[in-house]
């Protein structure tokens, strides 16, 4: 989770802002323009976010180059899971309503994930699975490092500087 301390003068903001001083979970690659970590969140093991590195509070401060560049980063960690993992669903989600610098969460979704269909944020379904979430566990070691082959290469082709 975040270990954030608010302070909500701009000028101040930054200077505390979690995402500028930290990785903000387990890093996975970073890029010239963005990193992508692995969230430690319980009961979703293939819970990534894509970060952008220099503070930015909405997708609209980023100029249609840097829109597309994140974006495309996005659906390169989604095919990675959905390749690896085939789960139910992938949920992209951007909230930054804690920590307001951009930030797209990318999680896997299976049916029998404690929340599903609901929302990760949202009220429990049913038990968690011990197994199953331990299964997905032991992969993401081999996730972790295909998605770092994926967005080197992807990155390779980006004009973005
Ligand atoms: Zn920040």
């Amino acid at each position: 989770m975040w270990n954030a301390q608010f302070l909500w003068m701009n000028e101040m903001f930054v200077e505390t802002c979690p995402l500028c001083a930290e990785d903000g979970g387990l890093p996975v690659w970073r890029g010239r323009r963005l990193r992508v970590i692995r969230a430690q969140e319980e009961g979703f093991p293939a819970f990534y976010r894509v970060v952008w590195n220099a503070h930015a509070a909405e997708l609209s401060d980023l100029n249609t180059a840097e829109r597309g560049h994140c974006m495309e980063a996005v659906a390169e960690v989604e095919r990675v899971l959905r390749a690896r993992l085939g789960p139910d669903k992938i949920n992209l989600a951007a909230l930054g309503n804690m920590v307001p610098h951009l930030h797209w969460h990318v999680i896997a979704r299976f049916a029998w994930d404690s929340h599903f269909p609901g929302a990760v944020w949202a009220v429990a379904q049913r038990p968690r699975d011990a197994g199953r979430e331990a299964a997905v566990a032991a992969q993401l070691p081999a996730i972790d490092a295909e998605l770092a082959r994926a967005l080197d290469a992807w990155q390779s082709h980006q004009s973005i500087e």
